[in-house]
């Protein structure tokens, strides 16, 4: 027998402890929820007209549920993760003139491979009221309700500062893990709180400019980010910040409430004040679609049933998120850190072949509309193509990317079941 096991208890738990609180701090900093995705969609519903908030009540609980639809999808789709952001810092600093707001413009200016490697959420939302638009003409309800869940988490990225950043996550600052503590941690403390008395929707007449309008809003409201936490953790009682919390069968290491509540009180209202944004703004584009749509009656939509391969596609989607378990923080995936790690970043206006997503993996893509009538506006995104197409086939190199998450997934698991064990048995002695 290995001479550990010969050791007594009192001497097991002094060799073992170190071990058992290096395990607890290995867990994720904020492994759970979405649930300022879900509140954004919820509430957006009762600021709808009356011509539309019934058919959205009545649907309310899909619209809440797959307001995380896109992020599960980056499990399984190589276009999705650049959906979620846009780096504006890599091309600009504020005001910020050099973007071309049109797809298009954007493309002929920096290159498709550059725009999908720097977040494409402003040009992707474009696309999507595109979309929306569309579902609403053809009458297609399962379309109407998975675009507007859609919709409703796109624009709550693009409400979120640190989804316009390449510093998403603090990492260039010395300050990981703030992408989850803003966007997830702050809202699921305080989030109940908040005011979401917010008004009525109202038709947007210039859309792409209040996509690009809101992503600069967010962008402007980083030096607050960063600077305040920064500021705090400084000052804050170090061994106060962190404190270790209870999900389900896991301890997790996690900022404390103290700490949360002393940031967001410095941040004077301002994740409340992005989360209102984004439910106004997710209202009125919806609403601003089923104008653009013709104001189709929505008691009268068809129930068009998915098609075999739609339906493939989802239960391929759904089967992805769950072996790959939840995301380590916010939006962030463990893919990101992955793929950060690789190689240089493409820089603008060099078209290459070689680049790589440095937030995401690749394989499948979203649901594309089933069919488009060709009366519709011309999309700003140059992807239109892609409507057309069924979903593809998962890439063979996601396939291997994937199985060698799984593979690390489980090791993290089984690492953290043997945490579980050794905890009980350091309890018992
Ligand atoms: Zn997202």
């Amino acid at each position: 027998m290995h001479k550990v096991f010969k050791q007594s208890p009192a001497a097991l738990c002094r060799w073992l402890l170190p071990l058992f609180l290096l395990l607890l701090f290995t867990q994720n900093l904020n492994a759970w929820g979405f649930w300022a995705h879900q509140r954004i969609n919820r509430i957006a519903v009762f600021l709808l007209p009356p011509e539309m908030i019934t058919f959205y009540k009545n649907n309310i609980d899909f619209i809440t549920e797959h307001a995380v639809d896109p992020d599960k999808r980056r499990y399984a789709s190589p276009d999705e993760a650049p959906r979620h952001y846009i780096d504006l810092d890599h091309y600009c600093t504020l005001p910020c003139n050099e973007v071309p707001q049109r797809w298009d413009s954007a493309v002929a200016k920096f290159s498709e491979d550059t725009l999908k490697a720097y977040g494409i959420v402003p040009w992707h939302l474009q696309l999507m009221m595109y979309r929306l638009t569309k579902a609403f003409q053809l009458r297609d309800k399962m379309q109407i309700l998975r675009l507007s869940a859609d919709i409703g988490h796109y624009i709550g990225d693009a409400n979120v500062p640190l989804h316009t950043t390449e510093n998403y996550n603090g990492q260039l600052t010395n300050q990981h893990g703030i992408h989850g503590f803003w966007e997830s941690r702050v809202p699921e403390l305080f989030g109940e709180d908040y005011d979401y008395f917010i008004g009525k929707a109202e038709f947007e007449r210039k859309p792409m400019e209040r996509i690009w309008k809101t992503v600069y809003e967010s962008h402007a409201a980083l030096d607050t980010v960063f600077g305040l936490e920064k500021t705090l953790s400084e000052t804050f009682e170090s061994d106060k910040k962190f404190a270790f919390e209870q999900r389900g069968q896991t301890t997790v290491k996690t900022y404390s409430k103290e700490y949360s509540e002393a940031y967001s009180k410095q941040m004077d209202g301002m994740v409340e004040r992005r989360m209102r944004s984004a439910m106004k703004m997710v209202a009125d584009l919806w609403y601003t679609c089923w104008v653009n749509a013709g104001s189709p009656d929505l008691n009268k939509l068809q129930d068009v049933p998915y098609s075999q391969e739609e339906l493939q596609q989802i239960a391929e989607e759904e089967k992805r998120w769950k072996e790959k378990g939840k995301p380590m923080y916010g939006h962030q995936h463990p893919g990101e850190q992955r793929l950060d790690r690789r190689g240089p970043k493409p820089q603008p206006g060099i078209d290459s072949k070689k680049k790589t997503n440095k937030r995401g993996g690749g394989g499948g893509g979203g649901l594309p509309p089933r069919e488009l009538s060709s009366h519709s506006p011309e999309p700003t995104h140059s992807s239109s193509k892609e409507k057309l197409k069924r979903p593809s086939s998962i890439h063979p190199v996601l396939l291997r990317q994937h199985s060698i998450f799984s593979g690390r997934l489980c090791l993290r698991q089984a690492i953290q079941r043997l945490g579980c064990f050794i905890g009980s048995i350091l309890a018992i002695y």
